[in-house]
């Protein structure tokens, strides 16, 4: 039941020595707000209230949230929730809190659920310092022309300034997870891109063949034509690929096509 149960909510908890590393790299003073997503059994939460934030913990997990009430349950910094973070009103909480920080050792199966969905109200939040596998953490922070570079990496770096802390091993969870995980820091960026609706659908279609030319790589979800106009229009190569593009290329490039400006 308990390895169902792990399996199911992604849960691999941290030890001590890590626990403690990571929850230091939080940037975050006495009485300022911290929401926790996944707290598990508390490893960094634990630290993160010793320093005396006040800290909202979100946790899916009823036996965590049992767990986490016994031993943090009399603590006044310490708030929890026991709900789906995809379904916590996050708007809500951010109205109601002054530029909180966002952290977590994220459960692997929704970390980029999680994390696409918090982009847009970044610049509500001081911003995100947390734990996602390293393939992910690296698609997250590479920058245009390198392999890992993606819609996800324009769809967070449109918003965030992105900078990978640590790499951490299997090693130092319990159970074991199969793959090697990071933390990264996710900022505000002053200069936040102004996204339209349909904006980030656009940029996905752009990657749907990546290996294939700008013009040829949207498959069939835009005018090929229009594409191959706009490419002349902003004096792009005719070889230019999705990979080259940053994102305000790319919203640019989403004027001329979908917008016609
Ligand atoms: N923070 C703990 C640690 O580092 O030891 C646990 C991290 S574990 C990788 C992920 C945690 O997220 C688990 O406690 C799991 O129950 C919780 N979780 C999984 N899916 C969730 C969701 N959709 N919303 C909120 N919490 C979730």
């Amino acid at each position: 039941m308990d390895r169902a149960r792990r399996r199911k909510f992604g849960q691999n908890f941290l030890d001590v020595e890590t626990a403690v590393a990571i929850a230091g790299d939080l940037p975050a003073n006495e009485g300022e707000a911290v929401l926790e997503i996944g707290p598990g059994h508390g490893a960094l939460t634990e630290h993160l209230l010793n320093r005396g934030v006040d800290l909202t913990a979100v946790e899916i997990d009823e036996q965590c949230v049992a767990v986490l009430n016994e031993k943090f349950g009399e603590r006044k910094n310490f708030h929890i929730t026991n709900i789906d973070f995809l379904k916590f009103d996050l708007q809500k909480f951010l109205d109601e809190h002054d530029k909180p920080w966002v952290t977590g050792n994220l459960p692997y199966n929704v970390s980029t659920a999680i994390i696409a969905g918090l982009m847009p109200r970044l610049h509500l939040t001081k911003g995100f310092m947390g734990m996602v596998q390293l393939e992910v953490a690296e698609r997250i922070c590479a920058s245009p022309c390198s392999k890992n570079y993606g819609s996800l990496s324009v769809l967070v770096s449109a918003f965030a300034d992105t900078q990978i802390l640590r790499k951490i091993g299997p090693e130092h969870f319990t159970p074991k997870p199969n793959v090697d995980s990071a933390t990264m820091l996710l900022t505000p960026r002053a200069d936040a891109l102004q996204a339209p609706e349909g904006f980030f659908d656009f940029v996905r279609a752009a990657f749907t063949q990546k290996r294939k030319t700008l013009a040829n790589s949207f498959g069939s979800a835009y005018d090929k034509k229009k594409i191959q106009e706009a490419i002349e229009l902003l004096d792009y190569p005719t070889t230019v690929r999705a990979e080259e593009l940053s994102p305000e290329q790319f919203l640019e490039f989403y004027r001329v096509i979908v917008q016609g400006e």
